[in-house]
């Protein structure tokens, strides 16, 4: 099941692109949607989230029903186990948030949201809202595990609470003073939340999201390349982003900007030999880690267009490398045994990791049957973007503990 807002031109999920770079959104339609296997698998998880859901808060269903849905959204095979933990947190959330309102509030699963007031033809789906007492919740699962997603001025989620006053004016009104934003992403960092007041929200929308979405949707204003490209579809072939990602940086500002003194820089100039200070090494990493990104984005563009037939330039395909394998397994083995070869020779045992069992299991499960049995071997350090969320590590805490008294 595709969310319905991936049609729509400003999308809420695309939003961080849009607001930033007015162009994206009419050059990405020319560019086919496409599907991964990580689409796949958070369209079966959010499907399991809302089955959930709605049994709990909207729709009773006798253990009957339940199971039999239950079963056709596990029998889907972008399914796994890891899924079943992962939407009973969402759902433990979703029942934490109906608690806190005074008295139980009105709940909405699903719900295509219009924020067409704010951005021409801007619609969007809402996993979960609440609404009493003069408060809103606006709730959204995420099944990824790579990058965790802040809630704190999110703008997919903003835009969602836009619509959600939008649609459901006409029943409240103006009442709606204070909206909660919790996205539950429980493979990447688990619940992040944050509160805005409606003036808050509406103040963004009118001096942010309007004067954007009115250029994004004409495609008028400037190419803006930045994070947000990695998930443009023009991303391979846009010219904005090859250019920031090419053009030179002037020889001048490198010097200027480095922590040599200027005596040094003088001499170090005369003598034709400038070494990369710390601060230049950074500039220059942080462009490399882009470029890398770009480099990958370019591959697999060309390798779709050589096998669509086209030509890219300097390049060919060639036959990929064949792997020799058994032709029929079971026919393969019993021929081998009575040849003479070991049954013990044909299977290797190996042990599962903890990643892998803690995912066939279930989270719950494994915490169960794994309890006391995990170690916890510390990773080496990796150097990452100082914009990581992850606190810093310090080598020299890390060399001499923590200083205790006595
Ligand atoms: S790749 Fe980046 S700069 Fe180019 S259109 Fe997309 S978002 Fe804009």
């Amino acid at each position: 099941m595709a969310a319905p807002e991936d049609h729509a031109r400003l999308s809420a999920s695309a939003s961080h692109r849009w607001l930033h770079c007015t162009r994206a959104p009419l050059l990405e339609e020319q560019f086919p949607e496409r599907t991964s296997v990580y689409a796949e698998a958070g369209r079966v998880a959010h499907a399991i989230a809302e089955l959930k859901a709605r049994k709990y808060f909207v729709e009773p269903m006798s253990p009957g029903q339940y199971r039999s849905r239950l079963k056709k959204l596990r029998d889907d095979p972008n399914y796994d186990k890891g899924m079943d933990s992962a939407t009973d947190q969402y759902l433990d959330h979703l029942k934490a948030r109906a608690m806190s309102y005074p008295e139980p509030p009105f709940i909405a699963l699903e719900t295509r949201v219009d924020y067409s007031h704010i951005a021409p033809s801007g619609f969007g789906t809402a996993d979960c809202i609440m609404i009493g007492s003069g408060r809103m919740d606006v709730c959204d699962y995420k099944n990824g595990a790579g990058v965790p997603v802040e809630a704190e001025d999110n703008p997919q989620m903003m835009l969602y609470a836009l619509g959600a006053l939008n649609i459901y004016r006409p029943i409240y009104g103006d009442t709606i003073q204070t909206i909660h934003l919790s996205i539950i992403q429980p493979n990447a960092g688990g619940v992040k939340d944050w509160g805005v007041t409606r003036a808050e929200l509406e103040h963004w929308a009118e001096a942010t999201v309007r004067p954007a979405a009115a250029l994004a949707w004409k495609g008028e204003g400037e190419f803006c390349p930045g994070d947000w490209c990695r998930f443009c579809r023009a991303k391979a072939q846009c010219t904005a982003r090859a250019a920031k990602l090419l053009a030179p940086e002037p020889k001048e500002k490198t010097l200027a900007e480095g922590s040599l003194s200027p005596e040094a820089k003088t001499e170090a100039l005369a003598a034709g030999a400038v070494l990369l200070d710390d601060t230049q090494v950074g500039e220059v990493l942080q462009r490399a880690l882009e470029l890398e990104s770009w480099v990958k984005d370019l591959k697999d563009y060309a390798l779709s267009a050589a096998l669509a037939g086209r030509a890219i330039s300097g390049f060919k395909l060639v036959a990929g490398r064949s792997a020799r394998e058994w032709g029929d397994l079971d026919t393969a083995f019993q021929t081998l045994q009575e040849r003479g070869v070991e049954g013990a020779m044909l299977w290797e045992r190996n042990p599962i990791t903890v990643a892998k069992l803690e995912k066939a299991l279930g989270k719950k499960n494994f915490a169960k049957a794994a309890d006391g049995l995990v170690a916890i071997r510390p990773g080496k350090p990796a150097l990452v973007p100082a914009t990581d969320k992850r606190p810093a590590w310090s080598p020299a805490k890390a060399a001499f503990g923590e200083v205790t008294d006595g």
